[in-house]
């Protein structure tokens, strides 16, 4: 039994394949987009086109680039010297946000997970450890989740690094701001207890 007519059925299964959108908010989507302009329609198929076209990998960060090298790595008022490691190229925007960083970053595209068939070579570890090899770097921030696979990537990474004399940090995880310490879980507060600092 069809529901749709032809072109709009096809639009809500392209639609339904996007990551959160299930059967009806693909509806709800399709719908939306019959009913605009000419124009709008024109101009969101061209920004999803050029999106897709434009963007590639910073040659230096792995992150999301529009050329070859990203506006954060061309940036000469941020401290080179400090690299964050992070797994995936969303974690950058995240940790913009948080203001509290002015160094450089390096997308490993991923993190070492034996279970799932990643090694070492499957990540963009190479080009980390070729940037190491080349630049000034002081300190290496390994920003990789707290999860089991972040955190054994987090410490295979740091294996590799120390002995070229570079300081290597893992961002300390512990209790959400907001949270409370009665209802947050052992391993979180474990955590937290171990990265205390003195005040
Ligand atoms: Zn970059």
């Amino acid at each position: 039994m069809t529901i749709y007519i032809e072109p709009l059925a096809k639009l809500v299964n392209e639609l339904s394949k996007l990551p959160g959108i299930g059967a009806r908010s693909a509806q709800r989507l399709a719908y939306h987009i019959i009913e605009q302009s000419d124009t709008d329609i024109t101009a969101l198929v061209e920004a999803i086109a050029s999106a897709h076209d434009e963007i590639c990998f910073c040659q230096v960060c792995q992150g999301l680039s529009d050329g070859p090298t990203c506006s954060i790595c061309s940036d000469d008022s941020r401290d080179h010297g400090v690299i964050c490691v992070v797994a995936g190229t969303r974690d950058i925007p995240a940790m913009e946000r948080s203001g509290e960083f002015n160094g450089v970053y390096h997308v490993l595209h991923g993190v070492i997970s034996p279970s799932d068939n990643v090694g070492p070579d499957d990540i963009r570890l190479r080009e980390l450890l070729a940037r190491l090899a080349d630049d000034n770097v002081r300190e290496v921030i390994l920003a990789t989740n707290p999860d089991i696979t972040g955190e054994a990537t987090a410490m295979y990474i740091a294996r590799l690094i120390k002995p070229m004399g570079i300081k290597v940090t893992r961002i300390a995880h512990g209790i959400p701001v907001g949270a409370e310490l009665e209802y947050t879980d052992e391993v979180t507060l474990a955590r937290a207890m171990l990265g205390r600092r003195e005040l």
